[in-house]
């Protein structure tokens, strides 16, 4: 089986970041699962079913009509034909993301998708899940964690990058709720896989995180 890099952890921990510096550095395939969550959260949505519909939930996370295009630096996501790369990054549909992925229903119907990404040469998996539930076999396993205080600011930072309007306060409290519910909930909660190495980004460069991961994964 090809290698896999799992990269767990809360939102605005750096994973995304690492996870591309990475992909660049050894031309692996990339799993976005928070995209596959994202993606359910508003087929969901568009579709008028609740978020806490498990079955119906389960059914359109099952046949989820989404396309990844890459395109060099620049990826477009499409749901159903529709670009939507620029909403699935809002903090709304984060939290309709956080919603349905409480649900079991969905975490399984999502389940072999995900594994499907493990590819040669390797697979760079970026989530919440990637080194306890999806790949437990990965062969480097990494948990990044922030202060929430910074990892809100990054957030913020990157959502103005994307020109959106948000305000740090209003972010903060949304994001310090999703990670509540993402930490409490009973199916997957976020937790370190025992074997990951702990890795606390705060007041650290991307940079220098990027180097350990790769040191890790040269081994
Ligand atoms: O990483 P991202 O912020 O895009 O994830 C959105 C939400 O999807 C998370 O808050 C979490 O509830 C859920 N998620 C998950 N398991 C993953 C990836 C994301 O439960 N592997």
């Amino acid at each position: 089986l090809p290698p896999v890099l799992a990269i767990d952890g809360p939102s605005g921990a750096g994973k995304g970041t690492v996870a591309k510096a990475v992909v660049r550095a050894l031309g692996w395939h990339f799993l976005d699962s928070g995209a596959l969550y994202r993606l359910t959260g508003l087929y969901c949505q568009r579709q008028g079913v609740a978020p806490d519909d498990a079955r119906r939930a389960a059914e359109l996370a099952a046949v989820l009509p989404a396309e990844f295009q890459v395109a060099g630096e620049a990826e477009r996501i499409l749901l159903d034909g529709d670009d939507v790369s620029t909403e699935l990054r809002t903090e709304t549909t984060g939290a309709l993301a956080s919603q349905v992925a409480a649900l079991q229903a969905v975490r399984d119907a999502l389940l072999q998708r995900q594994r499907d990404f493990r590819r040669c040469p390797g697979l760079v998996a970026d989530g919440r899940d990637m080194g306890t539930v999806v790949f437990p076999d990965a062969p480097v396993k990494v948990f990044l964690t922030a202060s929430a205080e910074e990892r809100a600011r990054r957030r913020y930072n990157q959502l103005k990058e994307q020109g959106a309007d948000v305000s740090l306060a209003s972010l903060s409290e949304e994001i310090a709720e999703r990670d509540r519910r993402d930490a409490s909930r009973t199916t997957a909660p976020l937790k370190p896989a025992p074997d990951a190495e702990y890795l606390d980004t705060t007041g650290l460069d991307i940079e220098t995180v990027i180097e350990r991961v790769l040191a890790q994964v040269r081994g």
